[in-house]
């Protein structure tokens, strides 16, 4: 579904991805963690085209990221993403936020626009909240507005940048459920998280990130395991 060959990135002089390499199949689940600084947010912001690299080579279900004849806007909006800070739009309806994106970029109609976005809020248990805006909702319930509206949008694949870290404690599980609930109906899935917990529960590998190169990319059990690196070791020391 998703791979990536020796992608390297550079700002100026500075080197952020440095050949990296990985394949995401359909139905897979990888956790991508590491440092601060060490390139995850990077890393899966050039699957969707967002940071351009200069290196490498990403194919989507085939289609080549960034290629003259690859249209971007299309492949973006199968590919779904849900940031860290929510990133709804303040000044529209929780519906209308749903049904945004639908309308202009995939040209449904409001009706099943509409249908399509209540039905994933509903299936997020927000349904209720359809007519308010987002800053009358929690931050746990702004991000399961996310959440359902990228599903919205029929994506082939998610991508979460640590998509509980703005979350009071409180709020993480109603997120993090949501998410487990997506994998276990086989959604691909690339999280940038440092929520072990939904690692161990639901990721089927394990990307780990240093200085902006894939250090180890192995499964859950291998990460977990006695295997991993020293450097690896030290990070999990640090959050576990
Ligand atoms: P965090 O855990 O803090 O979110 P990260 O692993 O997601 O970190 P990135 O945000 O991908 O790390 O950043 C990787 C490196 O690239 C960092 O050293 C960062 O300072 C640098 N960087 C990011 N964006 C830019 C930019 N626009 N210009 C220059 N350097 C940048
Ligand atoms: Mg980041």
């Amino acid at each position: 579904m998703i791979e990536m060959e020796n992608v390297s990135k550079w700002y100026g002089n500075f080197q952020v991805l440095t050949d990296c390499t990985t394949q995401v199949a359909k139905g897979d689940v990888v956790v991508v963690c590491g440092p601060s600084g060490s390139g995850k947010s990077t890393l899966i912001k050039t699957v969707n085209g967002l940071e351009p690299f200069q290196k490498g080579r990403i194919t989507v279900d085939g289609t080549v990221v960034g290629a003259p004849e690859t249209n971007m806007s299309k492949l973006r909006s199968r590919i779904g993403m849900v940031f860290q800070n929510f990133e709804l739009f303040p000044h529209l309806s929780i519906r209308q936020n749903l049904t945004l994106g639908q309308v202009k970029v995939l040209g449904r109609s409001e009706e099943e626009a509409a249908e399509r976005g209540l039905k994933y809020l509903d299936r997020v248990g927000l349904l209720a909240h359809k007519d308010k805006f987002p800053g009358q909702l929690s931050g746990g319930q702004q991000q399961r507005v996310a959440i359902a509206r990228a599903l919205s949008m029929d994506p082939m694949a998610m991508l979460f940048d640590e998509p509980t870290s703005a979350l009071d404690p409180e709020m993480i599980n109603e997120v993090l459920d949501v998410m487990v609930g997506l994998a276990q109906e086989g959604m691909t899935m690339m999280v940038v998280t440092h929520e072990m917990g939904f690692a161990r529960k639901v990721a089927n590998r394990v990307i780990f990130m240093d200085k902006g190169a894939i250090i180890e990319d192995c499964t859950k059990d291998e990460f977990f395991g006695s295997a991993r690196s020293e450097r690896a070791q030290d990070f999990l020391a640090k959050i576990l």
